[in-house]
């Protein structure tokens, strides 16, 4: 546990004042994306590429939130089990497409999707499983395992090919409000206090950062946060010979390691593009606040306790991870759930159960759909939320957070700023239909229309197909 000396309190102020001061404007923008992660990346690609100058701020050096910095290394969530088709489209394609052509990502093609025994053996751990199916074991769909330094190498790539200014190391403090409108932000930075202007601000910061500071209602909610990290020089065809060829032996070693790591999925480490390096979405702990500094102190000491107790047991006795040595721990803390906004709309459980289909659908996940009204904040103008702080309840956001849908909100949320400026209007008054034609246009699926796409996605062909197409 942290030391934390509370006792050097006593006797001093519970708050201090500080001083009124003016801060230096350093950029405008039309629109101002505040947070670089998923959802942010594709909001400003959104916003740009639609022919709104556009400003993404991120406060720390890199791009991708915990897709990249988080290391969360599979792009899931984005097959529809009930329509049998990859559902979220658009950018979050678009980046698959781009690391696969650098060898930097792995998916399944058509051909492999389902429970073919040669299919489940070579996919499995990848991460490339339906893991909402009640069958087991989990048949493979369309998921893609990635490389974060790669995430961030094309993020870059990419927000620099459509135009967008980029201002990293700029960390969001408050905002700035007048009568309601959102007008800008200021960020902390090594500089000072520095103030960026903006027509439209989009909140990507996954905490709701921006809409809090603003005033916009939110419910606190909270979930398991895990210190994710990687291990290299692992000979992962031993370990899944081991798995596949004694299960029985695999079954006991499995179960020590989990107690040593104290709270994984099933499948405690993945495979990534480099060989010999593994995932490892472990050590979740409960308990803890994302929002609190506290907590989060705790989380890595806590966190790096675990996984170096349950790495020094892998070493000793798990097949193919004798040589196994810790590479990294994500340098984001795996933070799920803080604040959720309670926007126009507020997603609930029942809404992703029943695949309710909303007229202003903007966005899918797996096989939901995300209202236009859950990215608006209640009474405030000229300002979007998208990513895993949207208006969703606790328990409809646990299940509906993954990256995809996120990269397909803030996508919707870049939009539909472009189309609000260039229309002259509120972003609450956007032209839902015309945001909807817009997406589509672009090669998203905004998930308004009922039944499933003519087309599987080029990238997903079987590899015939697409030599021969
Ligand atoms: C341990 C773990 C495992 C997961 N596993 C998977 C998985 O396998 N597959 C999957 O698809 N999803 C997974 N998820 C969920 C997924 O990673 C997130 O829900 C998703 O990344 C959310 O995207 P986002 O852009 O909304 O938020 P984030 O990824 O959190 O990005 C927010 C961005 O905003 C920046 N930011 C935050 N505050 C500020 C500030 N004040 N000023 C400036 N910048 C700021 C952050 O640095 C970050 O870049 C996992 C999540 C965790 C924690």
């Amino acid at each position: 546990m942290p030391f934390n000396p509370e006792f050097l309190m006593e006797g001093f102020p519970a708050t201090v004042r500080e001083a009124a001061r003016d801060v230096r404007v350093v950029a405008r923008a039309d629109v101002v994306v505040v947070g670089g992660g998923p959802a942010g990346l594709a909001a400003a690609l959104g916003a740009a590429r639609n022919g709104a100058s556009t400003l993404l701020l991120e406060r720390y050096n890199h791009l991708g939130g915990l897709a990249s910095g988080g290391m969360v290394l599979v792009l899931d969530d984005m097959w529809d089990a009930h329509l049998g088709e990859i559902a979220v489209r658009g950018v979050c394609l678009e980046l698959i497409e781009r690391l696969a052509a650098r060898g930097l990502a792995q998916f399944p093609r058509e051909d492999e999707w389902g429970r073919d025994a040669a299919s489940l053996q070579r996919w499995t751990r990848w991460g490339a499983f339906d893991f909402n199916s009640r069958d087991k074991p989990h048949p493979i769909v369309f998921a893609a395992a990635f490389d974060p330094d790669g995430f961030k190498r094309l993020a870059l790539e990419m927000t620099s090919e459509s135009r967008i200014a980029l201002r990293l190391h700029s960390w969001f403090s408050h905002a700035l409000v007048e009568d309601g409108r959102v007008k800008g932000v200021v960020c902390d930075t090594k500089s000072g206090r520095e103030a960026v202007l903006a027509d439209v601000v989009i909140d990507t910061t996954g905490d709701l950062d921006v809409a809090a500071s603003a005033g916009a209602p939110f419910s606190a909610g909270a979930y398991i946060l895990t210190t994710v990290f990687r291990l290299g020089n692992v000979d992962t065809e031993t370990a899944e010979r081991f798995e596949r060829e004694e299960p029985a032996a695999f079954a006991v070693l499995d179960k020590q390691v989990k107690s040593l790591i104290g709270g994984s999925w099933a499948h405690w480490w993945l495979k990534t593009p480099l060989p010999g390096v593994v995932w490892c979405n472990c050590p979740h702990m409960s308990g803890l606040d994302g929002l609190k500094v506290e907590d989060l102190t705790t989380a890595e000491l806590r966190g790096r306790g675990h996984l170096h107790a349950a790495v020094d047991f892998l070493r000793a006795h798990l097949p193919g991870f004798e040589r196994c040595v810790v590479i990294d721990v994500a340098p984001q803390t795996g933070v799920r759930q803080t604040r959720l906004l309670e926007g126009d709309y507020i997603v609930t459980k029942e809404d992703l159960a029943e695949r309710r289909r909303f007229a202003d659908a903007v966005a899918r996940g797996r096989d939901y759909t995300t209202p236009y009204r859950a990215l608006l904040p209640r009474g405030l103008d000229n300002l979007l939320v998208a990513g895993r702080h949207y208006s969703a309840t606790s328990s409809a956001q646990k299940v509906s957070r993954e990256i995809p849908p996120c990269m397909a909100m803030g996508e919707a949320a870049g939009v539909a700023a472009a189309l609000a400026l260039s229309a002259g209007v509120n972003v609450r008054d956007v032209d839902v239909r015309a945001l909807q034609r817009r997406l589509r246009e672009q090669g998203a699926d905004p998930g308004d229309q009922s039944g499933r796409n003519a087309d599987v996605p080029a990238l997903a062909r079987r590899i015939q197909q697409r030599e021969t197409a």
